[in-house]
């Protein structure tokens, strides 16, 4: 196969991926950040390709100048969507000088001084620095958002080095070797090999970037799914589900656990006379409070209007009753003037192997709960054990 057909059927694979990743874009179910950006980026790839393979066929400023222009552009408008993925922004003037640089000095190597190996020098320089400039990007947004493991990150990151490798190589090649009268669509090892891998990582790079779109969509929705949309905590079928887990854990391995359901004192008239807005706002504080209290494999889930559910895996009655002292005194502590004082009522309970499902368990904290309110809230009661309920 020679250079001009593997950057022919590049640029038509190119416009397909586009076809493939303009309509994804057109049906994600909400806004991916960046999305549009690798979308528009594809297209452009398209069109460098396609104008370099038409090399000979059309005119050299078409064909050399925006050709490669295109190219590095292209790569830039890729940098650009994934900033904004990471929610950050390009700061697009150096970058366009950059390029525009670059093509003046390709130009140059066009009509002054024609050296296809200077131009090889410059162009894949100058997509080797960008895209490692992207690729230290994807790196550490990634790391700092803690997903370094989703598959679209990844893959991202794997094509972004090969085509930094690819790129770093061919020119440092032309820099160091003589490129003898070769072009770009003469017939050698080097060009075939050059041309061919480029092509593969781009087409892989568009397959890479749907995948993190994909990933954007999954996790906004696994959050739609668990979480309470005003508290931010977990919701009731999350909390549910880690209950059953630590059920079937506990039945098996015969350590305990506790549950704490907890509900805030006299919310009614505190809603009545403040207002719902301000009802929220004690929530979604008392909350935050709770949450930096707990330690991190507790499980913290709103289980309905103003009641919370605290799952404590693999503890004993005294920690529990120790950690539901501390929530107890802290939440009646109140950091913000603008809001009311609350206080919280507990009703705990400990898993036993006579508890034979989570319902039980809950309506085990639920009645010690109901104890607690009778005792004047603002305290703690203990379910007693099955056996002597
Ligand atoms: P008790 O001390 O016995 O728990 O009394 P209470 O008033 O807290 O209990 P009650 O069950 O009578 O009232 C619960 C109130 O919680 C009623 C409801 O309007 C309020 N509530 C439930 N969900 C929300 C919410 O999301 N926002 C606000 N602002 N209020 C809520
Ligand atoms: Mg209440
Ligand atoms: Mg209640």
């Amino acid at each position: 196969m020679d250079p001009r057909t593997s950057i022919l059927i590049g640029s038509i694979t190119c416009a397909l991926m586009a076809i493939v990743v303009t309509s994804l874009a057109r049906a994600t179910p909400l806004p991916v950040p960046g999305f549009k950006a690798w979308v528009v980026g594809a297209w452009m790839i398209f069109g460098a390709l396609l104008m370099l393979g038409l090399r000979d066929w059309v005119p050299q400023l078409a064909s050399v100048t925006l050709g490669n222009c295109l190219l590095m552009l292209a790569y830039v408008v890729w940098l650009s969507g994934t900033l904004e993925y990471f929610g950050k922004q390009l700061k697009w003037v150096p970058w366009l000088v950059f390029v525009a640089v670059a093509t003046i000095a390709v130009s140059w190597f066009v009509y002054s001084e024609a050296s296809f190996r200077a131009r090889v020098v410059i162009v894949a320089g100058v997509c080797a620095v960008i895209n490692a400039y992207h690729a230290s990007i994807v790196w550490h947004s990634a790391r700092k958002r803690d997903d370094a493991r989703a598959t679209g990150i990844t893959a991202t990151l794997v094509w972004l080095t090969a085509l930094v490798l690819i790129y770093g190589i061919r020119s440092v090649h032309a820099l160091v070797f003589p490129q003898g009268d070769s072009g770009l669509l003469t017939q050698n090892l080097t060009q075939i090999i050059y041309t061919g891998s480029f092509t593969v990582c781009n087409m892989m790079l568009v397959i890479s970037f749907a995948t993190m779109a994909s990933d954007f969509v999954r996790a906004f929705i696994e959050v739609l799914a668990t979480r309470d949309p005003l508290t931010g905590v977990l919701n009731r079928r999350a909390l549910i589900n880690a209950i059953e887990l630590e059920f079937s854990h506990s039945q098996r391995h015969g350590h305990s656990f506790c549950i704490a359901m907890l509900d805030i004192d006299h919310f009614k008239s505190i809603n009545d006379r403040f207002g719902h807005l301000v009802g929220d706002q004690i929530l979604t504080t008392m909350c935050k409070k709770v949450g930096n209290l707990l330690r991190p494999h507790d499980v913290f889930a709103r289980y309905g209007g103003e009641e919370f559910l605290i799952l404590m895996p693999e503890t004993g009655l005294s920690n529990a009753m120790q950690a539901a002292q501390r929530l107890l005194g802290a939440v009646a502590i109140s950091e913000d003037d603008a809001l009311p004082a609350i206080t919280v009522s507990i009703g705990l309970a400990e898993w036993s192997t006579d508890d034979d499902s989570i319902e039980s368990l809950i309506a085990r904290a639920d009645g010690a709960l109901y104890v607690a309110k009778t005792n004047g809230r603002n305290c703690i009661e203990i379910a007693p054990a099955l056996s002597m309920a």
